[in-house]
């Protein structure tokens, strides 16, 4: 039997993120994950940290807590990985004459994050989008480089042997006092970051999953500065390989994570209306993103199992509220005195008893 002190299954973004703070705390882990791409909400992601409301212009809630843990933490990571995964860019957004007054409003009631577009901002838009009536800047914003990131991540543990390819099945696992045995591992605690799958983990089976699928196409836009990210009814982010990624939607009702046509066709006639540029659709991405009713994060340790611990329902933040939750939730893990969170997260014993 391989002893080890924490297990942690599922690598996504949230997966990444508490093995990262397990490393950097010089704890001894295994990551259990089954490498399916297809699942992968944080491969799916547009993983872009913004720290405005688009509609309401005003800052996200807790953006000063979460924007810079994020900002250190990927930064940290590149250097460990000796690899670059940030860029930081601005969000060109295209308002309708209505809409910019608060704009303009919130600008000057003092949210810094809003800027007026220069000249600058304003040739590059009337060079490559048809006719619009307003443009406001939000910067600065953050692109992480989700893929880049998983799998340099995954390398590294992998060169250390920290990771295990495997379908991990509830039925394998159990847990008693201070134990946790799983298959020919045993660990002292478990940490369930699996995603949208967490809903069906019979360790959690009361938590308030609601199913959630985004998509997103992947474009080649030829002569497009990637040096922004287009924001108007849809959103446009530079992506690697010289692509864009165009999404995304919302869908409440689903029976399976194909790609949506009829959302592909609406959405290359919006990019026809609104780009002068020709665009090729190069892959139509799909995924279900792991969110609750509410909208409420996930995180924490189970009431009545203390060796079981779960980081998930981070539904659209993921990369920005996740590094502040994988630090809170590591900081619950290993210390003895339970410290207030920064960022509030309902306890889990509201919703398991
Ligand atoms: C279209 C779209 C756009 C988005 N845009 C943004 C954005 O711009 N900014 C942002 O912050 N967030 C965004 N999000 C949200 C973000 O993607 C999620 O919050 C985040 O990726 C969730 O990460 P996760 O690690 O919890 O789940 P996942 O990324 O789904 O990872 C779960 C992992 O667990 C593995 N797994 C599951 N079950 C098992 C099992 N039994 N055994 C082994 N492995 C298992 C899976 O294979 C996967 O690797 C977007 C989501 C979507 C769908």
């Amino acid at each position: 039997m391989q002893q080890t002190q924490f297990l942690v299954v599922g690598l996504g973004i949230a997966g990444t993120l508490i093995s990262y703070e397990l490393w950097k705390a010089g704890k001894d882990f295994i990551v259990i994950d089954d490498s399916s791409e297809s699942s992968k909400a944080s491969l799916v992601a547009g993983a872009v940290i913004n720290p405005v409301n688009i509609h309401k212009w005003e800052p996200v809630a807790l953006a000063e807590a979460i924007i810079p843990t994020a900002l250190e933490t990927y930064r940290s990571l590149e250097v460990l990985l000796n690899i670059a995964l940030m860029d930081e860019m601005s969000i060109l957004s295209f308002q309708s004459h209505e809409a910019h007054p608060l704009f303009l409003q919130k600008k000057n009631e003092g949210n810094r994050w809003l800027a007026e577009a220069n000249a600058h901002d304003i040739l590059s838009a009337e060079k490559n989008f048809k006719q619009f009536d307003a443009l406001g800047i939000i910067k600065p914003v953050w692109k992480i480089q989700a893929l880049k990131l998983i799998e340099q991540w995954k390398q590294f543990l992998q060169e250390k042997q920290l990771f295990l390819k495997d379908r991990f099945q509830v039925k394998d696992c159990s847990v008693s006092a201070g134990t946790v045995v799983y298959k020919e591992l045993s660990a002292e605690k478990i940490i369930f970051c699996e995603g949208a799958a967490a809903s069906q983990n019979s360790f959690f089976r009361s938590l308030p999953f609601n199913k959630n699928r985004g998509e997103a196409l992947l474009l080649s836009i030829p002569g497009l500065s990637p040096q922004y990210i287009y924001h108007h009814s849809t959103r446009l982010v530079p992506a690697a390989d010289h692509l864009f990624w165009c999404g995304s939607n919302y869908q409440w009702q689903f029976d399976d994570l194909l790609p949506d046509r009829q959302w592909r066709i609406n959405t290359e006639t919006l990019l026809h209306n609104w780009l002068k540029l020709p665009f090729t659709v190069e892959d139509h991405i799909v995924a279900e993103r792991p969110t609750t009713a509410g909208q409420e994060f996930v995180v924490g340790v189970h009431p009545a199992m203390p060796s079981v611990a779960i980081l998930n329902g981070l539904g659209t933040k993921g990369f920005s509220a996740g590094p502040l939750l994988a630090k809170q939730l590591c900081n619950e893990l290993l210390s003895t005195q339970k410290a207030k969170p920064v960022l509030p997260v309902k306890p889990l014993g509201k919703w398991l008893k």
